[in-house]
């Protein structure tokens, strides 16, 4: 019998463990899923939700081993769920993450770093039990990844290495983004110092929308008052969809997954998009966007920012050589895909994924389980 009998997903690249936890006296009820470790100890996010499977977390965990290889960072992919509502009472958070970190303590293959319904205070207590986490609070030592922009700094790398495949100079590009959270808004901080001019925003109440070119920092300025970008006086007021119809150079989703799908794509009006959410772009939308040259530079070689900031954060680099990091492996993550997409004739994705993988299996073949692998020829 294969692997894939077994779980319904497991392939040649993983997962090298599946991990139940179980206190019924504690309430603690996780998963925890280290995909590949073939370039080291797994660093993966730590969700809190109500419900997520196996086979999602598997998923979850599979996009970290990818983004990871891609980024060229000494780590594998995993990623682990506590079920629960992550609004629940702090003092009952702290129990559950730190019990679920206690369980995990023999489990050095894999790092904790925060991720939906967990932050940088969860990350201290995880610290704090078994000493393995990324995202920190500063005072331990942490960078405020979200609050310096080190995703948004990445993104900006990307555009601006996927613009020359586009014949376009970021000075004077017109750029729409959907979402203004810390992705997008530092995204349109970056390009606009660098001249683009952001004609359309969004949040989730609301876009604006101004062919002559929107004030960055007065949008940033408003965000941290609480209210939408759609409530800036300098733009018109738009629906919240109504970002995807905006005429632009650039367009770049910082929102949510699938936002593009089969039945919005052929709604844009860009050149070029720089996924900056996760798989904001479905694989059909994809497929129609490449097919009428659309350029898609793919979620884990754009947005890769953040986690190269957790793994060298890990190992106390500063802030500083942080972002040049950042933008050195994402310029030469996105130049290497594109080459490949214009020599091969290939989507992005495939590029993004054959990058990846070939990195992965490299990776695997220095291992001792390797010698093993001609048993099942
Ligand atoms: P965030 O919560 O800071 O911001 C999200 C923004 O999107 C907010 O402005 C929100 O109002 C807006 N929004 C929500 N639904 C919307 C909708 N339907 N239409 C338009 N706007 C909408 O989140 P973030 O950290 O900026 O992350 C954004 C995306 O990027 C997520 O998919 C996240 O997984 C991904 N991502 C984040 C990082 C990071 O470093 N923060 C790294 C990689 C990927």
């Amino acid at each position: 019998m294969n692997a894939s009998d077994v779980f319904g997903f497991a392939d040649a690249l993983g997962p090298a463990r599946i991990i139940h936890v179980y206190e019924p006296s504690a309430g603690l009820k996780g998963i925890l899923v280290v995909d590949n470790v073939a370039r080291g100890p797994a660093i993966g996010g730590l969700r809190m939700a109500p419900d997520v499977s196996v086979a999602e977390c598997f998923r979850l965990a599979r996009a970290m081993t990818f983004k990871n290889a891609a980024a060229g960072l000494p780590h594998g992919g995993a990623k682990s769920v506590i079920f629960g509502d992550p609004k629940m009472p702090g003092p009952d958070k702290e129990r559950l993450i730190r019990a679920f970190a206690s369980s995990l303590r023999n489990e050095r293959d894999y790092i904790f770093a925060p991720d939906m319904g967990t932050d940088e205070n969860c990350m201290a207590w995880v610290k704090d039990e078994i000493g393995r986490a990324a995202g920190l609070p500063s005072d331990l030592g942490g960078i405020p990844l979200d609050e310096v922009g080190a995703t948004g700094w990445g993104i900006y790398q990307a555009t601006e290495i996927a613009a020359r495949y586009c014949n376009m100079k970021i000075d004077g590009a017109r750029v729409v983004i959907q979402g203004f959270g810390a992705v997008g808004r530092h995204s349109a901080r970056f390009l606009a110092q660098a001249g683009a001019v952001l004609v359309g925003a969004s949040d989730s109440r609301g876009a604006v929308y101004n062919p002559r070119g929107l004030d960055v920092s007065a949008l940033m300025e408003l965000k941290k008052t609480g209210k939408s970008v759609s409530d800036v006086t300098a733009g018109e007021k738009r629906d919240r969809d109504a970002v995807i119809d905006m005429e632009c150079d650039i367009w770049i989703p910082a929102a949510r997954p699938d936002v593009i799908n089969a039945a919005n794509a052929s709604r844009l009006n860009t050149k070029l998009i720089v996924e900056g959410a996760n798989i904001p772009v479905t694989p059909e939308a994809e497929k129609f966007l490449h097919e009428h040259d659309v350029l898609c530079v793919p979620d884990f070689i754009a947005n890769a920012g953040g986690v190269i900031c957790a793994a060298l954060e890990y190992r106390g680099v500063t802030q500083a050589m942080v972002f040049s990091s950042i933008g050195e492996k994402v310029r030469s993550n996105t130049e290497q895909v594109l080459e490949a997409v214009t020599t091969k004739a290939i989507p992005p994705r495939e590029a993004a994924l054959e990058l990846a993988e070939q990195r992965i299996r490299k990776a695997m073949s220095y291992r001792r389980w390797s010698l093993f692998s001609s048993a099942d020829n």
